[in-house]
């Protein structure tokens, strides 16, 4: 089983401005593999996702990872804005470590359907992974309608309001977007009953083919009482009358296909 969105930085990104804020207190700590296995035990793996703007520090992250089993794949951050984000790429890809990188986020940022940028990670096999609001999702509807082949995911089921109006924007930015665009079931921190119609909606418009399970953890700490294994525990019920091809595919085969799990393998 693959939990598709872990974040781990070591002591040396302690002084992020985001972390120091006094919200994230709880968080302000290096967190490992380790952590992470102690929570979710030993049958998953992880898809470790960039908490840091700077490919410097992904490129150590992707060196501390190299050779740990439990790292399915790595999410790099690459500013997707400079004229030199191939290089960047390209950095990553052949550095130590860098046969576990799948794909590239920048959070906030959108890419221009037509940026170079898209080019290279679409050439390069990888990912490209979004963090946005509702609003961003019409230009990735955009962006994926000029690159029909480049998979991108979407953190967060595009991280809806969780009010009327706020659902209903939300589900009207799902219906534009094309067959290579997937969603992950993370970071959803709204109240049960409006969680689990988001996550019905994102069945029925979307297809549970197209969705997959990401903790958030460690930032899930930071929203209520809720620990790593009681939030499982409360999606794999919301998820109890979806068929057994459904749930496989959000806690394993969807990210299997899309990060091109069984083909770095065999790398
Ligand atoms: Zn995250």
């Amino acid at each position: 089983m693959i939990d598709a969105h872990v974040h781990v930085w070591s002591k040396d990104e302690l002084s992020q401005p985001w972390l120091v804020e006094p919200a994230n207190a709880k968080i302000a700590r290096a967190w490992t593999m380790n952590d992470w296995q102690l929570q979710a035990g030993r049958d998953w793996r992880a898809i470790v996702v960039e908490a840091v703007d700077s490919s410097d520090v992904s490129e150590r992250l992707l060196l501390d990872l190299a050779g740990d089993e439990r790292v399915a794949g790595v999410v790099a951050w690459v500013d997707l804005k400079q004229p030199d984000a191939a290089e960047q790429l390209k950095r990553l890809a052949d550095g130590l470590g860098g046969a576990k990188l799948v794909g590239v986020r920048q959070p906030g940022n959108v890419p221009d359907a037509h940026s170079d940028a898209v080019d290279a990670i679409e050439r390069a096999g990888l990912i490209l992974e979004i963090l946005t609001s509702p609003e961003g999702l019409h230009q990735v509807a955009e962006l994926a309608r000029a690159h029909p082949h480049l998979r991108i995911v979407i953190d967060h089921l595009g991280c809806p309001q969780f009010s009327n109006e706020g659902m209903a924007t939300w589900l009207d930015a799902l219906h534009g977007l094309g067959d290579m665009v997937f969603m992950k079931l993370s970071g959803l921190y709204g109240s049960n009953a409006m969680v689990a119609s988001a996550l019905d909606q994102a069945r029925q418009t979307f297809g549970a083919q197209r969705l997959l399970y990401g903790s958030d953890w460690p930032i899930l700490l930071l929203r209520g009482d809720d620990t790593y294994t009681q939030r499982l525990h409360w999606l794999k019920n919301a998820l109890a009358t979806w068929s057994e091809s459904e749930r496989n595919a959000v806690f394993d085969r969807t990210a299997t296909f899309v990060y091109g799990l069984d083909r770095t393998e065999a790398r």
